[in-house]
């Protein structure tokens, strides 16, 4: 992809940043048209090297620090405008899944300061930003590292839910095993803190789980997710799910396919296995051919589109809270006020009668692909 952009650009500036800088620079040293390279940490001061680039038509490769232990607080008071914002609360992973470069590009799993988070949301709550999403490679060990005990994800989303104009706290990607019974009653203890959590499953199969160092079976992750559904009935299970892996056979994938569709996810995000260097996996025998990834990825998607739908029918002719984050056009040219129920069911609502950022009462009636098309009730 580098080399297609260099080829297809000739006049840009073509910036290699994320994690595979982070982890293979000296690779990405030996390419002809990278302009700039930066890792993880770096990321904040691309404009800057970009101004630079700009001046003196120089090439600049920065070499990308390994990782840091302390969690770096790239946050340097920048304010997002959106009716929507992402807070970074932590980063890196202990958990070495032996498809995953993560730990290495990342290193260790580390916590950002309680204090600078609350900074960061108390400048967002003064913008009135409406909702923030808490992320983290591996959110649900955030604090762990800390010495401070009392420092939790649950914690510090009861300590959010005290800013009065942010009305939703939302959780980005978490393992299973960072959900216990304490996180599970913050969301029926703090109203603002939105029913949705997304699970990596990965494979539902015991012996692939195993191979993958995933630290669960099917059946402990089934008793979990029956667990939050008992406490919280309307939230949204969404998950991701590999395909492809090494030694993942017929049996193995029918396993996958018939798990997702009996525990019901609300969406399935699918990815093909791929050798990532250093990881175990790689050394595994036994690969799976790339048409059958396709098939097998091809499968899960209309799985995904099934369940979907199987989980909006069931709120059809509900009422329930949306905010309004944007608008869009139809095909046909009307325009649409667009936003998402706290559980994550994407809500149209015809001819703009909503504004950006406002919370509002809808009637949940009509399912169009991917939407529900939704009405305002007067206020009451
Ligand atoms: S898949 Fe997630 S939990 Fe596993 S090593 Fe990668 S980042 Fe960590």
């Amino acid at each position: 992809m580098i080399r297609k952009a260099i080829r297809q650009n000739q006049n840009a500036k073509i910036i290699v940043t994320g994690c595979y800088a982070q982890s293979n620079y000296q690779d990405l040293k030996k390419i002809e048209g990278i302009s700039l390279i930066t890792g993880n940490n770096e990321k904040n001061i691309i404009l800057k090297q970009i101004d630079k680039l700009n001046i003196n038509h120089t090439v600049i490769k920065v070499k990308p620090v390994k990782y840091l232990r302390k969690f770096d607080n790239i946050f340097k008071g920048e304010i997002s405008l959106h009716t929507r914002a992402w807070v970074k609360i932590q980063d890196g992973c202990n958990k070495f899944c032996s498809y995953c470069k993560v730990p290495y590009a990342r290193g260790p799993a580390r916590s950002r300061l309680i204090e600078d988070i609350l900074k960061e949301i108390s400048n967002l709550n003064s913008r009135e930003v409406k909702e923030v999403v808490l992320l983290g490679i591996n959110l649900g060990t955030y604090g762990k590292d800390m010495f401070d005990k009392k420092v939790s994800l649950s914690k510090l989303i009861s300590l959010i839910s005290n800013f009065e104009e942010i009305k939703r706290i939302r959780l980005s990607s978490i393992e299973l095993d960072d959900i216990n019974d304490e996180l599970i009653d913050v969301f029926i203890k703090y109203p603002k803190l939105c029913h949705h959590l997304h699970i990596p499953l990965q494979s539902g199969d015991d012996k692939i789980l195993k191979l993958m160092n995933r630290p669960y079976t099917t059946s402990v992750f089934k008793n979990k997710i029956s667990q939050i559904m008992r406490k919280i009935p309307d939230i949204a299970i969404t998950t991701d799910i590999m395909v492809g892996f090494p030694r993942e056979d017929v049996q193995s994938f029918n396993n996958t396919y018939n798990f997702v569709k009996k525990i019901g996810f609300a969406k399935i995000h699918i990815f093909p296995y791929s050798d990532r260097e250093k990881c175990l996996a790689t050394l595994f025998p036994d690969k799976v051919d790339q048409k059958i990834k396709k098939d097998r990825r091809n499968k899960l998607l209309n799985l995904s589109k099934e369940l979907s739908c199987n989980f909006q029918k069931k709120y059809i002719g509900l009422t329930a809270n949306i905010l309004i984050e944007n608008e869009i056009k139809s095909k046909e040219g009307r325009l649409y006020s667009k936003g998402s129920t706290d559980n994550y069911i994407k809500v149209l609502i015809p001819d703009l009668t909503g504004k950006r950022g406002e919370l509002v009462k809808v009637q949940l009636y009509k399912p169009h692909p991917d939407y529900i098309i939704s009405k305002i009730l007067p206020k009451i």
